[in-house]
């Protein structure tokens, strides 16, 4: 068994940026020389998630609407009173969300279907330099 891990930077601008992640696991995955096994990605940071969509600019829309809708950024959040940053919304929306993600690899690729793109979701409110770990396991 082998492990491989990468750490890749990501330019974000906050209120649920969406980024694909997609092409940058899939050139890792190319140098890695792991055939089978699985592929971990990781965002370090409370207000940012990882998941999987069909990378599309209308459901780019929904899902930013969808999240405001369920976890609004204009309630009242206790974490505001504690550090007064503003960003108590953020941090929910990533704990629901999650940090990680796991994905199969199939004869060197990710097994992923045609319109599934992962991406990361920056809920902060602010731009940030992100750090996404990725991580190959296998043979
Ligand atoms: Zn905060």
């Amino acid at each position: 068994m082998k492990i491989r891990s990468k750490e890749i930077t990501v330019r974000t601008r906050g209120y649920c940026d969406i980024i694909d992640l997609t092409p940058q696991m899939e050139t890792f995955l190319s140098e890695g020389g792991i055939r089978e096994g699985q592929f971990l990605v990781f965002v370090p940071g409370s207000t940012a998630g990882i998941t999987t969509i069909e990378f599309e600019p209308g459901l780019k829309k929904d899902l930013k609407e969808f999240f405001e809708k369920l976890i609004p950024s204009s309630e009242r959040y206790h974490h505001n009173d504690t550090w007064h940053d503003g960003n108590g919304f953020a941090h929910v929306r990533a704990a629901f969300l999650k940090p990680s993600l796991t994905i199969p690899v199939i004869g060197n690729r990710l097994g992923l279907g045609t319109w599934q793109q992962v991406v990361l979701i920056d809920f902060d409110n602010r731009d940030r330099n992100r750090r996404v770990i990725l991580q190959l396991s296998g043979l």
